[in-house]
């Protein structure tokens, strides 16, 4: 009994994995914007669904200092898109408001990238904000 309810656990936590190259993107991506926000979307390999391989700008998105870069509506219906990125230009990869509800409503997996934009200065969060480990690859 004990080692079902043990098994079922495993199963349910997922092992994100992050290529190193994609994040180098990201780290780029949110320095040039710097001080406006960067934003966009993940996207996983096609037989590894838990591997991010690429990002997706999303149409029409500028860089600003709001959230407003993730309109809802803008969302392509695509399975492959796990999630979303976007930068800080303070020093803090945390969560604002904004960032719990937009983690809620979109995708599994989600990463704030902060100034100075280097491979300590992310962390990764799931759906409900919680931070997560994201292995890069
Ligand atoms: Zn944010």
């Amino acid at each position: 009994m004990g080692f079902f309810n043990k098994k079922k656990e495993i199963d349910k936590k997922i092992n994100w994995n992050i290529k190193r190259k994609c994040l180098d993107l990201i780290l780029e991506s949110a320095k040039s914007s710097y001080p406006n926000e960067f934003g966009a979307l993940l996207r996983v390999d096609e037989k590894e669904k838990h591997t991010i391989v690429e990002l997706v700008l999303l149409p029409g998105t500028i860089s600003g200092n709001s959230h407003a870069i993730f309109r809802m509506h803008m969302l392509p219906i695509d399975f492959s898109i796990v999630g979303t990125v976007h930068s800080h230009p303070s020093p803090y990869p945390i969560p604002s408001e904004a960032d719990f509800a937009l983690f809620n409503k979109q995708g599994k997996v989600h990463i704030i990238v902060a100034n100075p934009y280097t491979l300590s200065s992310w962390k990764g969060y799931d759906n409900t904000g919680k931070e997560i480990e994201i292995q890069v690859i």
